[in-house]
């Protein structure tokens, strides 16, 4: 959840220091608490956002546990707009939504619903991926096309959203098309190599590459803990944990080591 972290005791010095700090980030809201979870959530072994050296230039404020002396360089942040998120399987009351906290191989969240139901955008960004055509075969399962029909997304956050197995793509949705949170990208099926399991959308958070780097693509931390709480109307951000998995990895595209 998003309540104020407990702070060790502050020197009188510190004291007013450290109230605006956290007054800064209580006026923030609830998605500066992102980089906690979202680091220790992970099967990487990503040791939490708070270490993470990324510049902050499109993350919200990463200074929650560091001294308070270092407080005044997140006030730039407090001009940038609040991410908006939306639980990207809609409608979440009649689809039967369900998901877990394990994934095959690699950090995602497949979350379970019923055919039909919409794949929609979870924050404002930019379609940056799409695949119309359905071209896996079981006989070769190669990695690129394994997803059938998808979309990619780069949010505003910085973040890159994917959503795989579809039915169909929505018609207005291609690669530089300008959505909003909420907006339809595409209905769930089972397409890809979701063929012989139950109706899913595969749903991946990662840093955006360039085009065609699928094992970065389908994901690189854990969307759940998000999806937690987008589900329940919060708009905790991924920013800070995929920027701290950035950092861990060392470079954008990482060579492919599962599923390859
Ligand atoms: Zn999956």
């Amino acid at each position: 959840m998003s309540a104020p972290r407990l702070r060790p005791p502050t020197p009188p010095g510190r004291a007013l220091v450290a109230l605006v700090a956290i007054a800064l980030g209580l006026a923030l809201g609830a998605c500066s608490g992102g980089q906690r979870a979202g680091g220790t959530a992970s099967g990487s072994g990503s040791g939490g956002g708070t270490t993470s050296g990324a510049p902050a230039s499109s993350d919200m404020p990463t200074t929650s546990g560091a001294p308070a002396s270092s407080a005044a360089p997140s006030t730039s942040a407090t001009t940038r707009q609040p991410a908006r998120y939306v639980f990207p399987v809609q409608p979440i009351s009649s689809c039967n939504v369900r998901y877990g906290h394990f994934h095959h191989d690699y950090p995602a969240t497949d979350i379970f619903s019923k055919k039909g139901c919409r794949f929609v955008a979870p924050t404002d960004g930019v379609v940056t991926e799409v695949s119309r055509t359905d071209r896996w075969d079981p006989a070769t399962d190669l990695g690129a096309v394994r997803g059938g029909r998808s979309v990619a997304m780069l949010g505003d956050d910085g973040v890159r959203y994917y959503g795989s197995h579809l039915l169909r793509v929505d018609d207005g949705v291609g690669p530089g098309t300008r959505v909003r949170a909420g907006q339809l990208l595409g209905l769930i099926d089972n397409s890809g190599d979701a063929r012989f399991t139950a109706t899913h959308l595969h749903f991946g958070i990662s840093w955006p590459t360039r085009d065609g780097v699928w094992w970065v693509r389908r994901g690189m931390i854990y969307p759940w803990p998000y999806l937690d709480s987008w589900r329940a109307g919060g708009s905790r951000s991924p920013a800070a944990a995929v920027q701290a998995a950035l950092a861990e990895a060392g470079r954008r595209v990482p060579p492919c080591t599962s599923g390859c």
